[in-house]
């Protein structure tokens, strides 16, 4: 059932809420924590140590209010990644609140320590970078401010250094015998509890990063942070005028993603849907026989959702970043992508045959995607084909370019339908895609490969007969003057 818009942006402001009253807490904790330690005031430190269930019920409501989101709405883009990047958050700041209280049992273990004025003097140094780290996450999260999350990463290297020298002068003291090695013991902990803590802070703006800017490789998010700190950081808005010029596009390639957000969703939703339930019935009273049956039907449902993220992962990369490019036989891409499917063929014994090997061409690609590519069509030959039927892989020479074809006698598909098999998450027969573990992108994937080699990929089927995929390639011939 999905909820309106309005209900949706509630929802969104309540884990918006509760993170930065999270985060508020933590930095206010590690002062308070700091203080009892430096006093050995046990009974606030006890305080402190009860008040972490506070944390913890305020990241469970942010859990559940995000699973909910995912679960029962279709989100679109920007709220998906709202929602994922709050449930990461969500974790590194629950963790910081456990690492206060961490810091807070060892008040009591520290009795008696009597730290000189040194080690007092780096903890409270430690302990002022760590709540400063967390009230500046926590601000950056509330005004989506990039720049300042990314300030964050500088900020915990200071406080690295801090506990550096902190871990140096205790591990010297107690060499000196200044220290005994009980207390050392501790103190070194609590030094690695405040490092620990400032690592949470930076995760969180990293988080922040992802909601506002997505995932992006790492060169390109490197590039956008330097223009970021040199230009935007200076005017007081990030709504400068280039980037009202791009708002026209970005709302264009925003219609494209919140179709595609809302199919992912829905993809999702069906396995996500009976996992729960199958989850609960587990959960239940069930006789031995049905909870292994049971258990097997949660472990395919959790394939299909393993195999789906897979699969968009893997058009992230194609889309995101630029193919890494190296001289490639076409032989072995061939062999590879056929060995990948072998043992799959042989479970529904479906046999491969190859034609046109060797062919003694090369082509300018990325090995991984080239084979990932070729490996999806002849998948999906023998996952449409009847069983004792052959798939035919081919290699044909045109001279500056080469295809490779990929044969079967299976059910082929309707005219009608040809061209939109290679759209994402369409399929002619849902039920048997996702019968034989199809998951919709294996063709989209393939489009995309083939366009990024600067080839194409066509295809020609008769229902009933068969169908044949070809992925043409610019090439060269092995051991050419450009090889
Ligand atoms: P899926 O994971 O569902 O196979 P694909 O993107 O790989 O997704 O393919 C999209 C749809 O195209 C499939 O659901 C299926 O209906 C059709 N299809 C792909 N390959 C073949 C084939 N060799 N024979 C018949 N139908 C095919």
């Amino acid at each position: 059932m999905s909820e309106n818009r309005s209900q949706l942006d509630e929802r969104l402001h309540i884990i918006e809420d509760h993170l930065v009253q999270m985060m508020e807490m933590v930095s206010e904790r590690i002062s308070d924590v700091t203080s009892a330690m430096l006093e050995g005031d046990i009974a606030s430190a006890d305080r402190l140590i009860i008040g972490d269930d506070d944390i913890d019920l305020l990241s469970t409501q942010v859990e559940e209010a995000c699973v909910a989101t995912l679960v029962r709405e279709a989100p679109v883009a920007t709220d998906l990644r709202f929602v994922v990047g709050a449930l990461h958050a969500n974790s590194d700041i629950e963790r910081s609140g456990d690492l206060v209280a961490n810091i807070a049992k060892a008040v009591g273990r520290l009795q008696g320590a009597n730290p000189d004025d040194r080690i007092r003097e780096l903890i409270a140094q430690m302990s002022d970078q760590a709540g400063e780290l967390f009230r500046r996450v926590s601000e950056a999260f509330r005004a989506r401010d990039t720049a300042l999350a990314i300030s964050v990463a500088d900020m915990d290297d200071v406080l690295d250094d801090l506990h550096y020298r902190y871990i140096h002068y205790v591990i010297q003291e107690a060499r000196r015998a200044d220290l005994d090695p009980q207390h050392a013991l501790q103190l070194a902990l609590i030094g690695r509890f405040y490092e620990r803590i400032g690592d949470h802070a930076e995760n969180v703006g990293e988080r922040i990063r992802y909601i506002v800017d997505g995932w992006v490789p790492e060169a390109q998010a490197a590039e956008r942070a330097k223009a970021r700190q040199s230009g935007e950081l200076a005017t007081p808005s990030p709504r400068g005028v280039a980037v009202i010029g791009a708002l026209a596009a970005e709302r264009r390639i925003d219609a494209i993603r919140r179709d595609f957000v809302a199919n992912v969703s829905h993809e999702l939703k069906t396995p996500v849907g009976a996992m729960s339930l199958l989850a609960d019935t587990l959960a239940g009273d069930v006789s031995g026989a049905d909870r292994e049956r049971l258990g097997e039907m949660l472990m395919k449902e959790a394939k299909r959702v393993e195999d789906i993220i897979d699969d968009l992962l893997e058009l992230t990369r194609l889309e995101e970043s630029e193919p890494e490019t190296e001289l490639l036989d076409v032989d072995d891409i061939v062999m590879r992508s056929v060995e990948k499917v072998q043992v799959f063929a042989l479970t529904r014994s479906v046999e491969l045959a190859t034609v046109g090997l060797p062919s003694d061409r090369q082509v300018m690609g990325d090995r991984r995607a080239l084979v990932r590519a070729m490996a999806n069509l002849i998948d999906n030959a023998v996952r449409y084909s009847d069983p004792n039927s052959q798939v035919t892989i081919s290699v044909v020479d045109l001279g500056g370019s080469v295809e490779l074809g990929v044969r079967d006698h299976g059910v082929g598909i309707p005219r009608a339908e040809l061209e939109r098999v290679f759209e994402r998450f369409y399929r002619v027969d849902r039920a048997r895609s996702r019968e034989t573990g199809g998951t919709g992108l294996g063709l989209a994937i393939v489009r995309h490969v083939a366009t990024n080699h600067g080839g194409r990929v066509s295809v020609d089927s008769k229902p009933g007969e068969g169908s044949e995929f070809v992925v043409t390639l610019p090439c060269v011939p092995r051991n050419s003057p450009t090889s």
